[in-house]
Order: C-alpha cells, then structure tokens, then sequence
C-alpha cells in the first residue's frame, strides 16, 4: 500500500491533492496537515512513501520543512515533491533542489503528471527501500558470517593450543618410551650376552667333558706303554746276569720311555693351560732367524739318525724380526719338525718363513708319509690321528697338532696342511706381528 503525505497550509489545495491522489492512486493513505512541523512530525511516525510539499507557508515555509526532513537520517530517504504556484521560478527549483528535494509540481496541480511524479518517486522510494533492506540484510549476513568465522577462529585457536598442548605431551611420551626402548634394548643386549655366555660355557662343558673321556682313552695307552718299559727293563737292567751291550740295549729303552712319557706328560700339561685359557702371551720383539736356527738346531741329530736332512728356508735372504711370544711359537715349531721327523723316512725336512701383508708366514715341509686329504681338518682335534688303532706304527698322544692350533689361536693366526697321501706335508701357520725386516 502506497502512503502519500501532503503538506500543505491552504486547506483546499489539500482536499484538491486527495481528490486527485485517491484517484490515482486507489486503496493508498493519504495524510494531509497544514504545517510544516506537523508534515515532519507525521512523516517520522508514519513513513510515507512519498511527501509532496507546498513552498509558501506561514511559520515554517517548505524550504525549511524540506531542508528539516533532509538532515534527518531516516526522514531524508522520503522523496520529496515541491509544489510551487510559478512553474517558471527557477531561482526557487535551484534552491529547494540544492536542499534536497527531489521533483517539483507546478500549480495548478495537472493530475497525469502528479501520477506520474509520485508513481515514479514511490518506485524509486521502494526501490532504494529494498535496496537498503538487501545491504541491511547483506549486512546482517556479513556480521553474523564475521561472528561466526570469529568463533571458528576461537576455536581454531583453542584447538591449535590444545593441539600444541597435547603434541608437547606426545613429545614427551615419545622421549620416553624411546627412553624405554632404550632401556629394553639394553636389558635385550645383556640377556643376549649372558645367553651367550651360558651356551659358551655349556659348550665348553661339553668339550672338557669329551676332552675328560679322550684323555682316559689316551692315557692307558700313552702313558703305560712307556711307564711299562721303564718299570719292565728297570727290573732287568739290575739283574746280575746281563752282559754290557744288553744292559746299554735296556737304558736305551728307559731312555727313549722316560722321554717319550715325558713328552706325553708335557703334552697333557699344555693341553691342559690351553683349555683352560691359563697360557699367558709374553709378546717382545725377536730375529725370526736365530729361533729357527735355534729349534732346528736341536733336531739335527735326531734327524741325522734317521737320515733325515733339515734345511733353513727364508724368503729373501733378509733377517726379520717379530713382534710376537717366541716362546711359545718355539713350541709350535718344536711340535712340527718333531711330526716332521717322525712321520718322514728319508728326504729333507725344510723349515721357513715368508713375509705377507704384516703377517709372518712359516712352513715346515716334509717328504714323509703325507696325510690322506679327508683326515687333513680332523688332525688338529684333541686325540685325533689318522690312524687311530692301537696297532698304529707311530707313537704319539695326538696332542701336538691340538696345542699347535691353540697357540697359534692365542697369538692371531691361523693354521693348517698341504699334503697328500705319500707325497709328504707342508705345515703352514701365520702370526701377526711382522716388524721389519733388518739387514
Ligand atoms: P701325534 O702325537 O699322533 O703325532 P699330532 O697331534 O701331532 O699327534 O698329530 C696328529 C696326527 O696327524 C698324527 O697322528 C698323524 O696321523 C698326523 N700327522 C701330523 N703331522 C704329520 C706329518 N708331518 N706327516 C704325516 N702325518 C702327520
């Protein structure tokens, strides 16, 4: 519904104007008053569409009335049009334009074009109307939209401190169960070591247990047969009734049994320290030389009887020296050339060295019975030997080759045989510990 006011003094200009307005503008209200103030007045409780207002009035004349309702924020959106008796006063239209109003109406009033006026100036009314309930709305929207992302953002901020918060705690979860890992691997680690010492020292049970039967085994044999010799010809070589050359024939015998049951003896104790992990490396540095020369030199005879020849075989001719324990690499050597020998009818027994990459090689080759190639690993076995009868033809506690391994074990190195059945052996062990060699 269309709400027209009218501000007019003269009362029937009014009556005219509502005539002609209910005409126009059927089923719309229309307010009259005679004054300005009271046009401002109506206009703020009503809030007409449109005001159509007479210039010339007593008290408060339409400029004023217009320039009034144009300052007031709300009242200014009501589209004001002047009624003025001389449509040609153009000094008046610039003025009341310069205030604010918004079409003018000649007098006498011409009905089309107040139809016309107040239909256009109620178009635009509405329209800026709607235009402004859209912006209120928009605005409605943006706010209530910028209240809502505000509490988003709250939230968001809450959430990221809480987030913070709970990575913080993660952080330190995390520090601690690596912590505990930490702790388990450690744990892990010494139940793993002690397993492994467990399973060591059950394994070694084992083989001291097997090294406790082998030895009882050995024992009968290595030990009586010569222990039987000495006693048997101690017996007789007091008896009155022998001759000279028999009784040099029967201390020969005690002889060769004494030594070979003090060898078997040796044998027992060395074996023995090694098991037990009791040797001890007394590391200084020697000439290689001067220890072979030394240790061969005491198989010389024994060799010569046999007709074996022993030869000394260095690499280049230079004198070396080691960093090692001579002492107990004499012993290697001793058990060696004494295999050497003993399992060697004739030829030559060789014994040397070679230089390799910081590490000392020695050989001890033989032309003698050989070793058949199967039985080539079993030979460093305590008690092991190739013929393991109680016929066999070579004496022996099958030790030497076993505390050979042991020692060179001890010192870092490595041992093992090159042979073949009947073709002889070379014996070779490695020892770190080259120095240098010296001219
Ligand atoms: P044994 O006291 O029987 O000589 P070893 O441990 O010294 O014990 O040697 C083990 C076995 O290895 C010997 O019984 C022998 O069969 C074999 N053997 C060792 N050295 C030689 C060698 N130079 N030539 C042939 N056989 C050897």
């Amino acid at each position: 519904m269309i709400r027209i006011l009218a501000i007019d003094d003269n009362k029937d200009n009014l009556i005219v104007l509502q005539a002609l307005l209910s005409d126009a503008f059927p089923g719309s209200a229309i307010l009259s008053v005679q004054s300005g103030a009271e046009g401002i007045q109506i206009a703020k409780r009503e809030n007409p569409d449109v005001i159509l207002l007479d210039l010339v009035m007593p008290v408060m004349d339409g400029f004023e009335t217009c320039r009034r309702l144009k300052e007031d924020d709300i009242l200014k959106r009501i589209p004001v049009i002047i009624l003025t008796a001389a449509k040609t006063d153009t000094s008046n239209r610039i003025k009341a334009l310069k205030i604010g109003a918004e079409a003018f109406l000649g007098k006498p009033i011409d009905e089309s074009e107040l139809t016309a006026q107040v239909s256009s100036m109620v178009r635009i009314k509405k329209s800026e109307d709607s235009v402004r309930m859209e912006n209120l709305r928009l605005e409605q929207v943006v706010k209530e939209r910028t209240n809502d992302l505000l509490q988003q953002l709250e939230e968001r901020q809450r959430a990221e401190k809480e987030l913070k918060r709970s990575f913080a705690d993660l952080e330190l979860s995390k520090l601690a169960t690596l912590n505990l890992l930490d702790d388990l691997k450690a744990e892990m680690d010494q139940r793993h070591q002690a397993e492994k010492e467990l399973i060591l020292a059950k394994e070694k049970a084992e083989a001291s247990d097997r090294l406790k039967t082998a030895f009882m085994n050995n024992i009968s044999h290595e030990v009586r047969t010569p222990l039987n010799g000495i006693l048997g010809f101690g017996d007789l070589i007091t008896s009155p009734d022998i001759t000279e050359e028999e009784k040099t024939f029967y201390l020969e015998i005690l002889n060769a049994s004494s030594d070979r049951l003090l060898k078997t003896i040796n044998d027992y104790m060395d074996i023995s320290l090694i098991v037990s992990g009791n040797i001890e490396v007394r590391p200084s540095v020697f000439a290689v030389e001067d220890l072979l020369h030394r240790i061969s030199g005491s198989f010389v005879s024994l060799a010569k009887s046999k007709g074996l020849e022993i030869r000394i075989n260095q690499d280049d001719g230079r004198a070396s020296e080691l960093e090692s324990d001579p002492e107990l690499i004499g012993k290697i050597l001793i058990n060696l050339l004494d295999n050497a020998v003993k399992y060697s009818q004739k030829g030559a027994i060789e014994i040397g060295y070679q230089e390799d990459s910081g590490v000392i090689r020695f050989f001890i080759r033989d032309e003698g019975i050989g070793i058949s190639s199967d039985k080539q690993a079993q030979i460093f076995e305590y008690f092991m030997q190739e013929d393991l009868s109680h016929t066999r033809k070579y004496e022996g506690s099958g030790l030497g080759l076993s505390i050979s391994k042991g020692l060179v074990d001890l010192l870092g190195g490595r041992i093992w045989v090159e042979s073949a059945k009947g073709e002889g052996s070379t014996f070779w062990f490695t020892i770190p510990g080259f120095n240098k060699s010296i001219n």
